[in-house]
């Protein structure tokens, strides 16, 4: 009898024993799922998915500026990214969303989807709600995300949208933005009309924070002849390159030979357009004055498609465009280091090792 109750007693451990390492496995699991989700993890899944890209001799792009308002299912925006070779994208929230909108997107893709906080293009930030600036700054200081998204200043009216605004640069709110960036070290993408009455305010925080990472959004842009004089050429783009050093650029996004709605003059400056061809589809080429911007500073330039839900569409044309007549262009390493090494770089910290 005290034999059999014996037995029922080691029967009774061996099931609770059971109990416990199924409750511990499923634990384990769950930690480790949320251990995918760090920067550390995230990046190694990140580099394998470069690696295969790189091993089928193709050109991987990193798309740094995107605008996801979450309407879209995520499954389209792969689709996308596979057929035009974006191996990662950076998914900036709307405001609204906040920046932990895009875990979501990221434990569905996590080798593809590169966690980046809110954009400032909305009216919280216009606002100048300081709640908004509170968010992003535990955002930032969480150590979860690997960039800031875009946040505006002067920003006229666009093709899909009619925000005539500027909040200006050395503004509290962008004050703070670049305070964040300095103590982080994570890149911030900034959209300001290059119109030259613009440039100061621009140039007294890069003076002022010169170890913030400057995206200035797309460069080879002219919106008005009359009061952009000095960045839609390389020359004035190059002063600015050289005197600081904190700055880079993502690339006009516009189709070559297209009108900006506001003005209705040309917006990109990056393609000379041959139209005595005719068609409707103008013979455009690299402009070599550009292209030797590129080629001198390589490390400085990166792709991002300015993609949102209703220029969704377009996100074929706009990759294509860059790869057909810039990328294709440019020597191989410099093609490298604008589609996806300078990306690389930011989120890593390093250089990518060959
Ligand atoms: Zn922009």
């Amino acid at each position: 009898m005290r034999r059999l109750e014996a037995e029922m007693k080691n029967r009774g451990a061996a099931c609770a024993a059971v109990v416990v390492f199924a409750v511990l496995a499923l634990g384990g699991a769950v930690a480790a799922r949320a251990q995918e989700m760090d920067r550390a993890s995230l990046l190694r899944g990140y580099e394998a998915r470069i690696r295969a890209v790189l091993a089928r001799g193709e050109l991987p792009i990193i798309d740094v500026e995107h605008h996801w308002g979450g309407k879209i299912a995520l499954s389209d925006l792969l689709v996308k990214m596979d057929r035009n070779g974006v191996v990662l994208t950076w998914l900036g929230q709307n405001e609204k969303n906040g920046s932990a909108h895009v875990w979501g997107s990221v434990q569905q893709a996590p080798d593809r989807i590169v966690p980046v906080t809110i954009h400032g293009d909305g009216p919280r930030w216009h606002g100048q709600d300081p709640g908004l600036l509170a968010e992003l700054a535990a955002d930032v200081r969480s150590g979860r995300y690997f960039a800031m998204g875009e946040f505006e200043a002067r920003h006229y009216i666009s093709s899909t949208n009619d925000r005539d605004v500027h909040l200006p640069l050395d503004s509290p709110s962008f004050e703070a933005v670049f305070q964040l960036a300095e103590e982080t070290g994570l890149p911030f993408l900034v959209h300001h009309e290059a119109e030259d009455a613009m440039l100061p305010e621009m140039e007294r925080m890069l003076a002022r924070h010169p170890r913030a990472k400057v995206i200035w959004c797309h460069v080879g842009r002219n919106r008005d002849s009359a009061t952009w004089t000095a960045f839609p050429t390389p020359d004035g783009v190059r002063v600015f390159l050289m005197r600081y050093p904190n700055l880079y650029f993502d690339l006009n996004q516009a189709k070559p030979g297209s009108r900006h709605r506001g003005t209705n003059q040309v917006d990109s400056v990056l393609y000379d357009i041959d139209r005595t061809k005719g068609g409707d589809q103008p013979d455009a080429r690299l402009n070599p004055a550009w292209k030797r911007l590129l080629e001198e500073f390589p490390d400085r330039f990166l792709i991002g498609t300015d993609v949102n839900t209703k220029r969704f569409d377009g996100y074929d044309q706009v990759i294509q465009t860059f790869r057909l007549l810039i990328l294709n262009r440019l020597s191989p390493e410099t093609a490298a280091r604008i589609a996806w090494k300078n990306a690389w770089r930011f989120m890593a910290g390093q250089e990518w090792r060959e």
